[in-house]
């Protein structure tokens, strides 16, 4: 097994989503009053990030991350200890106060590409079948964080053997998407 760390949820290898799954619940780290989120539906886009924004475990090089439609995702629980972690971020992540955990990331931006979705981490949920990680985005980020440059060519290997194709920004389907989103607003291209 290789001795380069992603993600606890991808270490292993990854394990196949589940075409029938509806959704599931997320639960903060918290061990008493525990802010906890209802999702209904499967994800999509889930990926390995490398940006310094995302919610990592501890010791995770990488965040595991996916979208659902914001209105799948509603709080359930103890929603008083969530709090936006940076108001001017594109993505306002909802943190708890308590354990530190994003419980979900919103867009509240009208004209973003991807507003509608929401961002979660579905390793929260005790729930299997989720889509899995499909690609790894933003790799080069992660020696913002402290990854020796000299590691990159291992941790890329390693993210292929994974099947996660790595990428400096997004993947090319997301990217294409966003750049779509841009001509036709600005009728370039039909809406
Ligand atoms: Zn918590
Ligand atoms: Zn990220």
């Amino acid at each position: 097994m290789s001795t380069v760390r992603i993600h606890p949820s991808v270490d292993d290898g990854i394990k196949a989503g589940d075409d029938n799954f509806q959704g599931g619940t997320l639960a903060c780290h918290c061990t008493q009053e525990q802010v906890t989120v209802q999702v209904d539906a499967q994800t999509a886009h889930n990926h390995a990030c490398g940006c310094s924004k995302c919610w990592k475990p501890q010791g995770a090089t990488f965040s595991v991350v996916a979208v659902v439609p914001r209105d799948k995702v509603s709080v359930t629980a103890n929603a008083h200890k969530l709090k936006v972690v940076d108001e001017a971020a594109t993505i306002q992540r909802h943190a708890c106060s308590g354990c530190g955990v994003h419980m979900y990331g919103r867009i509240e931006n009208r004209e973003h590409a991807f507003y509608g979705l929401d961002f979660i981490h579905t390793e929260l949920s005790p729930q299997t079948g989720w889509s899995a990680p499909g690609f790894a985005a933003f790799v080069s980020s992660i020696i913002e964080t402290g990854t020796p440059p000299a590691q990159m060519a291992a941790i890329r290997a390693r993210l292929r053997e994974l099947g996660l194709e790595p990428y400096d920004c997004l993947s090319p389907t997301l990217m294409d998407a966003i750049s779509t989103h841009v001509a036709k607003a600005r009728g370039l291209l039909p809406a």
